[in-house]
């Protein structure tokens, strides 16, 4: 974690500081050691939100495009009492997960319907192959603009197939740490919409971080997916051909 309270106040940590957990009131060290980012940690190796995972630069670098107060917000489902921190959550109570490890189908599921109004953002980083299979799977992705919205069939294809039947927006991040701030207005991430276009295909549009965060900030939305394929039916916008070949294999 990021934050602890400390005197009853949020701090991040610094060599020394112990403070009390903001999920579960327990107390936590700071951990400000060369190997890992700085954070809190609980005693021993628990952790009080089986959803939590280990902390890295990229997961940082995201967070902190946002404001402090918005980070590390603790939820708790007020029927269940059950209790998890999400990672950004703007006062509109949009929550945004930054994900970097791989995590169980069965959490994936938890998680969207714990947070209901929810965005994925992927480190399309962790597995080696995942940028070089975009990259040739769909070469001009990075020069699209960002209303340039595609149907396309089979998007595990080139997309991480774990992703691709979320039931909310995922947003995968390709570069991960590569993007250094002159390039953050480029349209470098993938936005995959949750439901299909005529069931089967897939829809999703480039975006640019700083999208992201106009989104948060309430400035701009992630389009509606029922919209965007009205506008596809109506021809307005570029469809792709599926081969029919294609369309029998998916369908098998
Ligand atoms: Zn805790």
């Amino acid at each position: 974690m990021k934050f602890a309270l400390v005197g009853g106040e949020r701090r991040e940590p610094e060599p020394t500081l112990t403070g009390q957990c903001p999920g579960c009131g327990e107390t936590v060290t700071a951990k400000c050691g060369t190997q890992r980012v700085w954070h809190w940690a609980h005693k021993g190796l628990r952790t009080c939100d089986p959803w939590w995972e280990p902390e890295t630069e990229w997961h940082r670098r995201w967070k902190n495009l946002f404001p402090v107060s918005w980070q590390e917000t603790v939820r708790r489902s007020e029927t269940t009492g059950e209790r998890h921190i999400a990672d950004v959550q703007t006062p509109h109570g949009l929550v945004i997960e930054f994900q970097h490890s791989t995590i169980t189908p069965a959490e994936r599921v938890s998680r969207e319907h714990f947070y209901r109004d929810m965005i994925w953002v992927v480190d399309g980083t962790l597995a080696k192959k995942d940028r070089p299979r975009i990259d040739k799977g769909l070469p001009d992705w990075r020069w699209q603009p960002e209303n340039k919205y595609t149907a396309k069939f089979l998007v595990e294809n080139f997309l991480p197939s774990f992703w691709v039947k979320c039931d909310v927006p995922v947003l995968f991040d390709f570069d991960g740490l590569l993007v250094g701030p002159s390039t953050e207005r480029q349209n470098h991430l993938i936005c995959l919409l949750p439901n299909r276009y005529r069931e089967d295909q897939a829809v999703f549009f480039p975006m640019a971080r700083s999208t992201l965060v106009g989104i948060a900030n309430n400035e701009t939305s992630i389009p509606d997916w029922r919209e965007i394929c009205r506008d596809l039916d109506a021809n307005r916008m570029q469809v792709p051909t599926a081969s029919n070949r294609l369309q029998v294999l998916y369908r098998r």
